[in-house]
């Protein structure tokens, strides 16, 4: 019969998520894409930027606002641009853009656009087509970085209103200006200002931070530091968040370090800062605890420390230039700070998801049994399960987000995105605090998902302690 309406009959959605899973579904758990033992790990490496100083997003609204008054008034953009405010959550992480159409899109695992998620009113052009291929690459650029989110949103605004107005523009020039125009913002020094004068309100879960460096020193871990920003304005952060004498946290500190060519460049010296904040001449023959260098290398690095292979645990929130080059060349273990699952891991908590998620693959499953009918009222009831299907989806993305929804997710694909998080953390985490809630000697274990040709025979979560299933009732009466 073709009255079949699961939703009537389906039981209430805290009963659909199994309780294992709902224990891990926590913007407080750190997630594993490789097993990792800590009590393996003897040195934590951080990068700063979004991983040990987390940023409200108060500064993206501050960067937009001051690269739009740069494009109007340094780049000569129409006034006009003034009147378009910051949108907090249009654009995320992990997008690609058309550089010569002018065009935001996300990308998932394969290289398909996901439909419904390219910016501006032009959508047809790539409904029609659909797939980025490795042609359009140097045309394409990926935004990986947290600070970029304001720059998308300033290429989406600035883009809409060339084509609402009807002027003709060159998208490639308005692309370089709002490059430029961003990079101004941190080169001016504009962004370490405003965080320096308002650390308070700027920084999130400094107290965190510093319970987590606390920690790890107790336990006698060695800690190093590497960062790209300047000294002055990580001292003042880190003095914030852990108190004046942070650097006794820290056996190596690293600053201006020019990530990633510091990883994969091995020409630039180290260079020590004087108290002064002055650069000293002398050659480095160690990277001794109390100093701060500058610049330097990892193969310099390595043979000063010796810290090498899977003894070290490296955090940073940049996948391609803090973590890529060291889990492809050099050995070392890496932790992803990820941010934004401090909001999908709620959306995915959510009855209304769960509800929407199993109805989707229910009825996918139909579809796939109900194809071979070639009978007329078939046929019609099919184009109706598969329109439902496109507005489930649909209502299911705007869960996240309405324009690109889930980082993590196009449809039933991982994006770009996440695939380059699999390959390049072993492990990853909302903020760095998630550490706080595990012992030093936990083993990480990767969740084992079935691949296409297996059945999904095994119940990991019947592990994690908190499920009383007549499943794990049956399960302690073999035993
Ligand atoms: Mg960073």
């Amino acid at each position: 019969s073709y009255e079949l309406r699961l939703f009537p009959c389906v039981p209430p959605a805290s009963e659909l998520i199994p309780p294992g899973a709902c224990k891990t579904l926590n913007s407080a758990a750190i997630y594993a894409n490789n097993e990792v033992d800590l009590a393996e790990v003897d040195i934590y490496g951080f990068d700063y930027d979004y991983t040990l100083a987390l940023y409200s997003n108060a500064l993206n609204t501050m960067i937009y606002n001051q690269a739009r008054t740069f494009l109007i008034e340094h780049f000569k953009y129409p006034e006009e641009i003034s009147k378009y405010e910051y949108v907090p959550n249009f654009a995320v992480r992990g997008l690609h853009y058309d550089i010569q159409k002018g065009l935001l899109m996300k990308i998932d695992a394969f290289h398909y656009i996901q439909r419904g998620t390219v910016s501006c009113s032009v959508n047809k052009i790539y409904f029609t087509m659909g797939f980025l291929s490795r042609t359009q690459g140097p045309r394409v650029k990926q935004f990986m970085d947290i600070f970029s989110i304001p720059e998308m949103t300033l290429l989406a605004v600035a883009n809409d209103f060339f084509i609402t107005n009807d002027i003709e523009y060159d998208p490639v020039h308005l692309f370089k200006d709002i490059s430029e125009a961003i990079g101004m913002v941190h080169l001016k020094g504009f962004m370490y200002k405003w965080v320096m004068q308002d650390l308070g309100e700027l920084i999130q879960r400094g107290e965190e931070t510093d319970a987590v460096l606390h920690r790890l020193v107790s336990q006698g871990k060695k800690l190093f530091l590497i960062t790209n920003s300047p000294f002055s304005f990580v001292d003042k952060g880190m003095t914030h968040m852990a108190g004046k004498k942070w650097r006794d946290f820290f056996d190596v500190v690293i600053v201006q370090a020019d990530k990633p060519h510091f990883f994969t460049d091995c020409v630039k010296p180290f260079r020590r800062l004087d108290d002064n904040g002055d650069l000293r001449w002398e050659k480095i023959k160690s990277l001794d605890k109390g100093q701060i260098y500058k610049q330097g290398n990892l193969y310099d690095f390595l043979r000063l420390t010796g810290w090498r292979g899977s003894k070290v645990l490296y955090f940073g929130d940049h996948l391609y230039s803090d973590l890529a080059d060291l889990m492809l060349r050099h050995g070392w273990r890496t932790a992803a700070i990820v941010p934004e699952l401090e909001h999908e891991t709620k959306v995915v908590s959510t009855n209304r998801y769960a509800l929407s998620l199993t109805w989707l693959q229910a009825l996918t499953g139909l579809l796939e049994q109900l194809q071979v009918h070639k009978d007329q009222e078939s046929k019609q009831v099919f184009r109706e399960w598969q329109q439902e299907r496109d507005e489930l989806r649909a209502m299911i993305k705007n869960l996240y987000n309405p324009q690109f929804g889930s980082i993590f997710r196009t449809g039933h694909n991982p994006t770009y995105f996440s695939r380059r998080l699999c390959r390049f953390s072993d492990i990853y985490m909302a903020s760095l605090s998630c550490l706080l809630n595990y012992d030093l000697s936990y083993t990480f274990y990767p969740r084992r998902t079935p691949l296409q040709h297996e059945a999904p025979l095994w119940m990991d979560q019947l592990c994690t302690g908190c499920m009383k299933t007549p499943f794990l009732e049956e399960m302690s009466h073999i035993r």
